[in-house]
């Protein structure tokens, strides 16, 4: 049996965020960048300085604003 090799190749380059909510795993997001849309309604925005700013997003009728 050969021994097993793990190779690091994430499809997510970086940091990983975990949506608290329904422990989704995104893309960290960039400070200026388009913020995390999870499935599950919350919008995660990096504000800079590490801190992350959370808005619920309910997609209803289908206009994000
Ligand atoms: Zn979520």
């Amino acid at each position: 049996m050969a021994s097993v090799t793990y190779t690091a190749q994430s499809p997510i380059a970086g940091q990983i965020f975990t949506c608290p909510r329904c422990q989704r795993e995104h893309a960290y997001p960039r400070v200026e960048q388009k913020p995390i849309r999870c499935e599950c309604g919350w919008w995660y925005t990096n504000v800079g300085h590490h801190h992350l700013v959370e808005e619920f997003k309910p997609r209803i009728g289908g206009h994000t604003g």
